[in-house]
C-alpha cells in the first residue's frame, strides 16, 4: 500500500475544495496525484490495497455533519443522507413499513459487519466486482486496456457476469441496494464544487458501458452525493425484493430483482421492475413492466412477465443458468405482491 495523507473534511464545501478526481477516473487514467473521497472506505481501500490506485490524499467525508439522517413524510417520501450506514437503513421502521423491497435489499446486502461500515453514498458509487477489472494483472477496457477477459468463450471466467447489455464490458453492477432504489424511482442529489445542486433519477445516475467505458455513474471530479430521495409510495403500492446468491449466509448477487407494483384490487395498475446482477448497471426491465401493466396479479401473467424480461438475455459461455434463475425470481417476486 502506498503512503497517503489523510484529510478530515468538516463540510461539503471543504470536501469539494480538497477533492481533485474520482476513483473511476483514476482507475482509467492514473495520475498518482489523486485526492479522492472515502466514506465507509470498503471499496476505496480495496483498490488501494490491490495497488490499482495510488492516491496522494484520502478525504474522509464520513464525519461531515448532517449527511447521516433519515427522514420520512407521508406526502414527500424518504430522504436518506449519503453517510447513513446500511446498518441504520436495515433497522429503520419507516423503510420497513413503506419501502419493503428496500428493507429486504439492505438486509440481504453484505454482512452485518460490512453494513456497519458501508454508507449508502459509497454503496451506489462503488465499482463492479469483475475479477479481471479488480486484478492488477489484467488491463481490461475499463482500465484503458485493449480487451475484455471475461467475454472470451473458452478462457473467460464469466459465470457471474452480465446476460443483458453485455457489449464492451460484461461486468455486473455491484450494488444490490440500487436495484431496489431504482424500482422505487429514487433520485440522487449531487452538489458540485461551485455549490450547484442537481437531482438525478437513479435511471440516469448509472452509465452504461456502451456510453462510457470508464464510468459506471455520472459522478465526476468535484461532485459529491449528499442525499438519496425516494418519492412517497401511493397507498396501494406494494413491493418485494429477492436476491439469489451462491450461499445463504452472505454473498454477492447472482441474480436479484425488485418489484414495485401499484395495485387496484387484484390487478397491477403499473409496475416498476428492476433486475440486479443482470447487466453492467441496474437494469429496468421495460419488457416485464409492460407485460404486467393492467393485468391480473396471477401466475400466468407473472410467468409471462418473467419470460418477457428474459427475451432479451444473451448469456455468455458460462452463465446460461442465470436465465432460468431470473425467470424464477421475477415470477416469485410478482406473486409475493398478491
Ligand atoms: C464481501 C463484500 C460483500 C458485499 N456484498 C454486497 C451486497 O451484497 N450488496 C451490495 O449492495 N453491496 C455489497 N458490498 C458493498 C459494501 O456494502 C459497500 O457498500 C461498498 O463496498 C462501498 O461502501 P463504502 O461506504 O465503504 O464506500 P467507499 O469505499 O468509502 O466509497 C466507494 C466509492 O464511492 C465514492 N464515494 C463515497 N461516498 C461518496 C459520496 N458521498 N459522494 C461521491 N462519491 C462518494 C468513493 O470515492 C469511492 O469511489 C459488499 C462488500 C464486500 C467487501
Amino acid at each position: 500500500m502506498n503512503k497517503f495523507s489523510w484529510y478530515e473534511a468538516t463540510s461539503i464545501e471543504d470536501a469539494l475544495q480538497q477533492v481533485n478526481t474520482t476513483v473511476s477516473e483514476e482507475l482509467y487514467q492514473s495520475t498518482n496525484e489523486a485526492a479522492v473521497f472515502k466514506s465507509g472506505g470498503i471499496d476505496v481501500f480495496d483498490w488501494i490495497k490491490e495497488g490499482l490506485i495510488k492516491p496522494k490524499k484520502i478525504i474522509n467525508i464520513r464525519n461531515i455533519p448532517n449527511l447521516d439522517t433519515i427522514s420520512f413524510h407521508e406526502k414527500e417520501g424518504l430522504r436518506i443522507g449519503s453517510n447513513v450506514t446500511l446498518a441504520e437503513l436495515a433497522t429503520n421502521p419507516n423503510i420497513k413499513n413503506h419501502y419493503l423491497a428496500l428493507h429486504q435489499a439492505v438486509n440481504h446486502a453484505a454482512t452485518p459487519q460490512l453494513r456497519n461500515m458501508s454508507t449508502l453514498g459509497g454503496n451506489i458509487a462503488q465499482r463492479n466486482r469483475c475479477w479481471y477489472f479488480r486484478s492488477a494483472d489484467h488491463q481490461c477496457f475499463r482500465k484503458a486496456g485493449d480487451r475484455c477477459f471475461a467475454r472470451h468463450s473458452e478462457t473467460g471466467e464469466n459465470e457471474n457476469h452480465a446476460i443483458i447489455d453485455n457489449g464492451s464490458c460484461v461486468s455486473i453492477h455491484a450494488s444490490s441496494i440500487a436495484t431496489a432504489l431504482m424500482a422505487f424511482n429514487a433520485s440522487v442529489v449531487i452538489v458540485n464544487g461551485k455549490g450547484e445542486r442537481k437531482e438525478v433519477s437513479m435511471d440516469d445516475f448509472f452509465v452504461s458501458a456502451g456510453k462510457d467505458i470508464a464510468m459506471e455513474t455520472i459522478l465526476v471530479a468535484k461532485e459529491i452525493i449528499t442525499e438519496i430521495v425516494i418519492p412517497a409510495p401511493s397507498k396501494n403500492t406494494k413491493s418485494y425484493y429477492i436476491k439469489q446468491g451462491a450461499r445463504e449466509s452472505y454473498d454477492w448477487s447472482m441474480a436479484d430483482v425488485a418489484v414495485v407494483i401499484e395495485t387496484a384490487g387484484d390487478t397491477c395498475k403499473s409496475a416498476s421492475i428492476v433486475l440486479g446482477a443482470a447487466a453492467p448497471v441496474p437494469y429496468r426491465s421495460v419488457q416485464a413492466q409492460e407485460a404486467m401493466a393492467k393485468k391480473a396479479l396471477n401466475t400466468e401473467n407473472a410467468s409471462a412477465a418473467a419470460e418477457a424480461a428474459m427475451s432479451i438475455a444473451r448469456p455468455l459461455s458460462k452463465n446460461g443458468y442465470k436465465v432460468p434463475l431470473f425467470k424464477s425470481i421475477i415470477k416469485e417476486a410478482i406473486l409475493k405482491i398478491t
